[in-house]
């Protein structure tokens, strides 16, 4: 398992926290996370995007309809 480091605290503001439990769902990951200082725990959600593909997506539809107006 990753560990990320040096992700800040919303308690106490210090980039002091690590992660104490990971669940990964289909499209997104929930990371349960603790403060090493003040103990305060949280969680965070990453979520998986594939946003290379939508902007060639995008581009694909602008040259359609460039094409189209020529
Ligand atoms: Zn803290």
């Amino acid at each position: 398992m990753r560990e990320e480091k040096g992700y800040q605290c919303p308690a106490c503001g210090k980039a002091t926290t690590h992660v104490i439990q990971t669940s990964s769902l289909s499209s997104c990951i929930i990371r349960i996370r603790r403060c090493n200082l003040c103990g305060y725990s949280h969680e965070t959600v990453e979520v998986q995007m594939d946003i290379s593909s939508s902007i060639r997506k995008a581009a694909d539809i602008l040259q359609q309809a460039k094409v189209a107006e020529a």
